[in-house]
Order: structure tokens, then sequence, then C-alpha cells
């Protein structure tokens, strides 16, 4: 095949074309598998995959296979392979799933001090939601960490933002314009929280029955959900958390909460609540653990909770970057895993000091060394382990596994372009670690060559948003460099 073929990089925003994409994809469709593609073709109706060709000769002739009435005129070729004939430093990798993002938070990324828990949220991060009562701040903050989230890969995002309605709405409708899927979380919180951002219990639940509304009927963008957002159980009283249960209920919704992150919390906890048996325990009571329900942190769970978990198939967001930062301890991910328990990354900005999924990957492949350092090797987290996480893992937590996580039919086109040789590239290749394999063989003195899985690794350990030079969600580009 020659590249001649191809109208190279054209892509458009009319979703009346179909689109085709050529090239290497990578995803993870179990965990610790690596699956590598290359020379494919997949071709993206209205943002939806509808079939992908293995050893691909021409992606317009799969695309007339597929369906014979489609002209080639109609026909959009995506191909990133660009110089790289060994396919090899480009590909297409699933947008990555941030299960748990203080938007609100951003301004403090980097501020903690020595915090802990407790003293980081009264010194730091209340006066900085507090602040974004202010429509203009708070416009700033959502554009430039939407705009961050998606230069770093990330399609999807799991939202908390301010106890503010008009901040969730305003948060709902950048969203919306600048592309990304989300779920956005108006905070709830009518307990133990300065006087100065507190809410009562009828303004916070009905603050978030209208927020719901608005998204779902007003905004109407299948890319923009709400997700009920209780702080923590320290922050809401057992009569807000009913109602609260009885609205995800009522109208089959997301929840997000915090669980178990630190031990003075946990103790805190149980003395607020003498009437359950443990942390996890409070949120079953009250009625907020579902399949949709999306536990941040998990740190020090116990046996028990941990089988609450699991038989209410809650998802987990594993923070390693913010448990790192705020000392709140090591979440035992290999333990919860062979379990059974849904487990996704969290950037928790900003106890968590990065936007990126990929940085936040890292930590969580470092924070289970440390675990092995004190346990054993094997909950230790590969590169695909963690790669896996950062996509199907996070689409597994927002129980949305059948339309996000990888490359299937049927499934959404949230994708991202990684080039490990883009100008100014942290990733170091050399010309001669990427020679033809047959061609090398034979000359036992020559260096050692890489093979894909190493590059994939490379761009794990060294990659950043340069290396992410085009985002996808629904089939539409969001970001390009
Ligand atoms: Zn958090």
């Amino acid at each position: 095949m020659t590249k001649s073929n191809f109208i190279l990089n054209k892509v458009s925003d009319e979703q009346t074309n179909f689109l085709v994409f050529f090239g290497t994809f990578v995803d993870t469709p179990k965990l610790g598998e690596l699956r590598i593609r290359e020379r494919t073709s997949i071709g993206v109706l209205d943002g939806i995959i509808k079939f992908v060709k293995r050893d691909s000769s021409d992606p317009v002739m799969d695309c007339l296979d597929y369906d014979a009435s489609l002209s080639p005129d109609d026909i959009l070729v995506v191909d990133i392979t660009g110089e790289d004939e060994s396919c090899l430093t480009s590909f297409y990798f699933p947008g990555f799933i941030d299960t748990h993002n203080h938007i609100s938070q951003y301004p403090n990324v980097g501020i903690f001090g020595n915090s802990t828990l407790l003293d980081w949220l009264e010194k730091y991060t209340f006066p900085m939601e507090a602040a974004l009562a202010n429509q203009d701040i708070a416009s700033e903050v959502y554009n430039k960490v939407i705009g961050r989230t998606l230069s770093h890969g990330t399609t999807t995002v799991a939202y908390y933002n301010t106890i503010d309605a008009k901040s969730a709405k305003l948060l709902a409708q950048i969203s919306s314009v600048l592309g990304q899927r989300v779920l956005v979380g108006k905070v709830c919180m009518d307990a133990n929280a300065p006087e100065y951002y507190i809410e009562d219990t009828k303004t916070s639940y009905e603050s978030t029955v209208k927020i719901i509304k608005y998204i779902k009927e007003t905004l109407g963008n299948p890319l923009v959900n709400p997700i009920v957002t209780p702080r923590f159980a320290p922050s809401c009283s057992r009569e807000l958390m009913q109602k609260l249960s009885k609205l995800v209920k009522d109208e089959d919704l997301h929840v997000q909460t915090h669980l178990s992150e630190n031990k003075k919390e946990i103790q805190w906890v149980q003395k607020l609540f003498p009437e359950c048996t443990n942390y996890t325990d409070v949120y079953d009571k009250y009625g907020l653990l579902t399949e949709k329900t999306v536990l941040a942190h998990c740190v020090h769970l116990t046996d028990a909770e941990a089988n609450v978990v699991r038989q209410r198939r809650c998802g987990i967001s594993h923070c390693p970057i913010s448990n790192s930062s705020l000392t709140s301890g090591e979440c035992r991910v290999r333990w919860l895993l062979d379990q059974g328990i849904k487990v996704g990354l969290g950037t928790d900005v900003s106890a968590g000091h990065s936007c990126s999924i990929l940085a936040t990957g890292r930590q969580a492949f470092a924070v289970s060394r440390h675990l092995a350092m004190k346990k054993s090797d094997n909950v230790k987290l590969s590169v695909s382990e963690c790669l896996y996480l950062a996509t199907m893992g996070g689409a597994q937590v927002l129980n949305m596994e059948d339309t996000l996580g990888t490359f299937e039919v049927g499934k959404q086109f949230d994708v991202q372009a990684i080039d490990t040789c883009t100008p100014g590239s942290n990733v170091d290749t050399f010309h001669w670690q990427l020679q033809n394999q047959e061609q090398n063989q034979d000359f036992y003195k020559n260096p050692p060559l890489i093979t894909k899985e190493d590059i994939i690794a490379k761009w794990f350990f060294n990659g950043d948003d340069r290396n992410t030079t085009k985002v996808w969600v629904a089939g539409r580009v969001v970001h390009q460099t």
C-alpha cells in the first residue's frame, strides 16, 4: 500500500462523512493484556466505531466493503503514520478516563504544604472552592482545566465542582462547547463545613435537582451528564444522603463521593455515625452505593468493607498522586482487583498535582512498587495494567465499559493519537533501535532493538502532552497540536 492512496490527515467535524482511521491501534481489552493492531483501519460514523479491519491494504476499500452504498467522496481518511514507516512510534490509544477531578480546586495545584486531608480542606480547599462562586473566575478555571485535560488525552472526566449551582451550570455549558465527555457534580455539603461554605439541606437538595434538570432537559448534550455528589460522609447529614439516594434511584443517576482516604477521617466518621458499623456502611445504610457509584481513594478499607463495595458493584477511583501528596496511604489496588472490584484512575486535582492520567498511571505503578517492598512482588502493577486502569478500568468504574475504553465495534470513538517522535518529545528513541528486525537479526554486534511494547513503556514513563497530537471525542476533533 502506498501513502499516495490516502488523503493524509484530512479531518473534519462534518458528522455526515464516514471517517476511517488508519494506523496502529493499541488498547488493553483485559487486565494485563496490551493489544497492538498494526496497519488497521477503523471506520467511524456518528462517533461510533462501525468496523475494525486488521491488515488493511486500503482503508477506503474497507469502508466500501462495510457499506457498498458509500461513495469514496463521502469517506475521509485519517492516517497518523506519517513518516513512521515502521508503524512503531505513532499509534492510536483510547482516550484516558479521569474518574475523580475537583476542577474547582485547580488553581491550588501544587499548593498543599505539609498538610493532610482535614487541615488541607480547611486551609486550602474550601476557600478556593468558595471563590468560584464568582462566575468570571469559574469560567477561566473551567476553560483552562478542560483544555489542559484534553491536551493530555483525557476524553472523559468525572468532575466535582463547588456547592454553587450557577457554577455547575456554567461548567456543564463550557464542557459542552469544548466537547469533552463529562459528568458534572454539584458538591453537596450541609454539615461540618465553615460558615462561608455550607448549604442547608433543602438548598443542597433542590439545587442538585435543578442542575440535573438543566443538564438533562435544557442542555441536552449526550456527552454531558449529571453526577450526584455528596462530598463525603462528614459533610453530609443523614437527611441529605437519604434524599439524594432517592433521587439517584428514581432517575438512575451516577454518584460520586470519597471513602476511607485518611485515618483521622475514618475515626471522625465513626464518631459522627455511631449507628454504622464502618465508613462504607454509612453510604450503604443511607442508600448511596450502586453500580454507578464512584468511590474515591478507599485506601484503608477493611475486608468487610471491600466485600460490600464488591457486592454493590461500586467502582473505586485510585488517586495515587493525591494519596502520596497528602500522606493518606497506599491503596492496595491488586487486592481490590483480585476480588473483582472495578478500579480506575483519578487525578484528584488539586490534592493530586497533575491533570495528566499518564502521570497518575506512573504514580500508580510506583505506589504498587512501594507496597511490594512491604508485602510481596505480586502486588506490583505492570505498565499494561496501569494503562488498563487509565482506560478500561475507568470505563468500568463509570459503568460505561460497553461504550468506552477500547477499540471495539459499537463503542464511541474517544481516542488520542500518540507520536513518540513529535518535535520536543521527552521520549527518546534512536534510529538504530527501530531498524527492521529481519534486517538486523544476523548482526550480533548490533545494539539491541526495541519492541512495540518497549515503545509503549517508554511513552508511559517519559511521555506527556507533547506526544498527544490529536484527540477525538465521539469522532470529533477536540484537541490538536
Ligand atoms: Zn477528591
